[in-house]
């Protein structure tokens, strides 16, 4: 007998990606020098605006399955 389903148990409850995810932060490092960076590897390029920044996270976030971090943005 056999009850057990690993792809079911070892999912997320909204049915999210098995694989482990990485984590996105917004690293606001002073006036004009945002950037995002992600635990996978990922990191953004330098923008002038926090805004763009996290714009960076956000469709990172979502072409990779990663998850955005709270809060979002972290200041040196
Ligand atoms: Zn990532």
């Amino acid at each position: 007998m056999c009850t057990s389903y690993p792809d079911e148990v070892t999912s997320t409850a909204d049915g999210q990606s098995v694989i482990e995810p990485g984590l996105v932060v917004v690293h606001r490092v002073g006036i004009g020098h945002s950037y995002a960076m992600c635990s996978c590897g990922w990191s953004g390029s330098r923008r002038l605006l926090k805004a763009a920044a996290c714009q960076d996270a956000w469709g990172h976030a979502v072409e990779n399955r990663c998850v955005v971090a709270y809060p979002m943005v972290v200041a040196y």
